[in-house]
């Protein structure tokens, strides 16, 4: 090779004494050991050692230490070269292999490490100050100057002078200070200089919001994840997070300790458990079910179940299914959870109801009309008006809840639902008398229903075309049935 070993970087000013030895870097250089700077060359990085006695006493942190700055030295000798290499092409001209090919092949260095190099030698090259204090004064370190160069190359270059004022600035007024405020300041250099970018930023991030829901394969659940940008995801984390998570973030002892990682991760496991129940809760307090589907066209969000009668009644265990509008359509519900579901919510779950044989028997959802399958499923079941005595076809009468559908007002009786076991047919004339006469019914499982007249005493009992003596006389029980 004939390249040119005597070209030294035109970055250097003359007359400043060189940060590091130059010449083929002796092995001892990098050595923990090496304590001897070169003959004749001030060493900046045993000077700053020395300025702590107290390493003397722990030569292992003393020689990490020195490995880290020297490492930094070397870098920038590393950078320094480059520079010159690519300014001119020496290598690819000397050689006919391109620079970064010797890079890879016997620097070792990766893809990402020869980006990192080739554009900080470019970033140095646009901000002379940052290139003095990283390549000439080492004041700042490879580090700093890695984190700086990837906050600043992309801005514009008519920008570079006003972007190497404030970095002069920032660098003479904080070399003391903590490695990470200079980049830290960096980012707000940029940030004043070009003020698009971060409104830039924000409608990108905005155009990409959304929040998936990815269903596991075997309805046991699954993951919600999204993209938010600064206000949904600071409205979100207020929401979410409220005042308890306060302090929640990783357990620190103290500056420069480690966090304790099994305290952290329990820490964050809380908080992750306490955004998902406050989640849930604002779901079920505040949004507007989708679909309008409710008689007020608001309120909780609305479920959909699927479940086998023999469950609901408590015959079996066999799991409901959760129905949802996604991949796979339904997650798996224990039947406990089934029962605990429509205790708790009431009309506001809306279910189907299956029998034995899969046939869909029910219906129960705040919803006063009876949809038409179940008016169907009423005729399969009824030939005639089920009040005493009444001979109205079925298929002429109404669909009319036992309970009433609006609460009468001073009964104790719940508000009436849409399920087979609390419908049944009655006839207009009928329907306009039961309740203005005082007549109670009370319909069970079996269909058949229980008419009682509480001012004459008078009871009575009616059932449907299909029924039949149950083969277990404790399954006529249930919890709607009257006291
Ligand atoms: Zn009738």
């Amino acid at each position: 090779m004939t390249t040119a070993p005597s070209t030294r970087p035109s970055t250097r000013p003359t007359g400043t004494p060189h940060p590091v030895a130059l010449d083929p870097i002796a092995p001892e250089a990098v050595e923990p050991e090496a304590g001897e700077p070169e003959a004749g060359e001030p060493d900046r990085v045993e000077a700053e050692l020395a300025r702590f006695p107290v390493l003397a006493e722990v030569p292992g942190l003393e020689a990490a230490l020195e490995a880290a700055r020297r490492i930094d030295r070397l870098t920038a000798r590393l950078i320094e070269e480059l520079m010159t290499l690519q300014e001119h092409e020496l290598a690819e001209r000397a050689t006919g292999v391109a620079l970064e090919q010797w890079l890879a092949i016997v620097g070792r260095r990766t893809g990402a490490d020869r980006r990192m190099l080739l554009t900080a030698g470019d970033t140095l090259r646009r901000l002379p100050s940052l290139r003095d204090a990283f390549l000439v004064d080492g004041t700042v370190s490879w580090a700093q100057t890695r984190a700086v160069v990837l906050r600043v190359h992309r801005l514009p270059r008519h920008l570079d002078d006003a972007v190497d004022h404030q970095l002069a600035r920032a660098i003479a007024a904080g070399l003391d200070t903590d490695p990470d405020a200079l980049v830290h300041r960096v980012g707000w250099i940029a940030l004043e200089l070009d003020p698009s970018e971060p409104s830039e930023a924000q409608r990108r991030a905005e155009d990409r919001e959304f929040l998936a829901l990815q269903p596991r394969l075997d309805g046991s659940g699954g993951r919600v994840f999204g993209d938010f940008g600064p206000v949904g995801f600071a409205t979100l984390d207020a929401a979410l997070s409220g005042p308890s998570a306060a302090g929640s973030g990783p357990t620190r002892d103290g500056f420069g300790r480690r966090p304790d990682e099994d305290r952290s991760r329990a820490s964050a496991d809380a908080t992750g458990r306490r955004r998902a129940a406050r989640l849930l809760e604002l779901c079920e307090g505040a949004v507007p079910a989708s679909g309008g589907t409710t008689d007020d066209g608001a309120g909780r969000p609305q479920l959909l179940v699927r479940v086998d009668l023999s469950t609901l009644l408590d015959r079996d265990q066999l799991p409901a299914e959760l129905l949802t509008t996604l991949t796979g359509g339904r997650m798996w519900a224990s039947a406990q959870t089934v029962r605990d579901l429509i205790a708790a919510r009431g009309a506001d779950l809306r279910s189907v109801i299956l029998d034995d044989t899969g046939a869909v028997v029910g219906v129960g959802r705040s919803q006063r009309l009876a949809p038409g399958w179940l008016r169907d499923a009423l005729l399969a079941l009824h030939d005639t008006c089920s009040a005493p005595g009444c001979r109205t076809a079925a298929r002429v009468c109404d669909a009319d809840h036992a309970h009433p559908w609006h609460p009468v007002a001073g009964a104790d009786a719940p508000p009436g639902r849409t399920d087979v076991d609390e419908l049944a047919p009655l006839c207009r004339t009928d329907n306009g008398t039961k309740e203005r006469d005082g007549w109670r019914a009370t319909q069970h499982p079996d269909g058949s229903r229980t008419w009682h007249h509480p001012r004459t005493g008078l009871t009575t009992r009616t059932v449907p075309a299909r029924w039949r003596p149950p083969p277990r006389p404790d399954i006529t029980e249930r919890a709607t049935a009257p006291p």
